[in-house]
């Protein structure tokens, strides 16, 4: 499965499943765990890319979760609470987490901000340069080369081909690859990421022909293979 991967920390399973069953409609894997003593061991089996943490749980308290977590990790945490007057004492007990959350909320809006929270964190861990293969591409100064030929990009498929060269050989979802390019335009159909990839491939392929870099995978999406 494509996907990144998102532990729910959360004890009332109706909550749990409506939340799985978002998170999954937007391509993420989802674990769920129902106690709070159950995620220091979670973590090291699944390493999660994010945790979606309740605080009122048996077994440990979320808080103090989120701290013993924050010990040996920097995995982006979302708090879930039950009051709204609880944020800001949160806030200022600064337990390390990402964001907060209060219930009742809409499931969409937690899928925001779990898609936020992500975005963030990539962007605090990319690396300035990435070379595979005979492609070189820098975050700071946008620029990609091919071989030694520079070759000229738009915004949108810079975005897309950092991305699949940031993780050769992992398969992207086009609705994964679409929320990458959100930050740069709106038009939100799987189809605009298929039309930048033929792009992208054309621009490659202008230097060097006849190499497959970007793969289709078939009813999944695209990864680009290391040359
Ligand atoms: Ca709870």
């Amino acid at each position: 499965m494509a996907g990144e991967h998102i532990l729910i920390v959360e004890d009332e399973p109706k909550i749990a499943g409506i939340l799985k069953d978002y998170l999954e409609q937007s391509d993420f894997t989802v674990t769920h765990l129902k106690r709070g003593d159950q995620v220091l061991p979670g973590i090291n089996a699944q390493s999660p890319d994010l945790i979606l943490l309740d605080i009122m749980l048996p077994g440990a308290d979320g808080i103090e979760v989120c701290r013993e977590v924050r010990k040996f990790s920097t995995v982006p945490i979302i708090m879930v609470t039950a009051k709204v007057e609880e944020i800001d004492r949160l806030i200022g007990l600064e337990i390390g987490a990402d964001d907060y959350v209060c219930k009742p909320f809409s499931p969409r809006e937690v899928v925001a901000r779990v898609k936020a929270v992500l975005r963030r964190t990539r962007l605090k861990d990319s690396p300035d340069r990435l070379i595979v293969g005979s492609i070189r591409l820098d975050r700071n100064t946008r620029e990609v080369t091919v071989g030694e030929a520079p070759i000229n990009l738009t915004p949108s498929e810079f975005e897309l081909l950092m991305t699949l060269m940031a993780r050769p050989g992992r398969v992207f979802s086009r609705s994964e690859l679409l929320d990458r390019v959100q930050g740069y335009q709106f038009e939100g159909y799987d189809r605009t990421i298929d039309s930048h990839i033929k792009n992208l491939r054309k621009k490659i392929g202008e230097v060097l022909p006849k190499q497959d870099i970007i793969r289709t995978v078939y009813g999944v999406g695209y990864k680009f293979i290391a040359g």
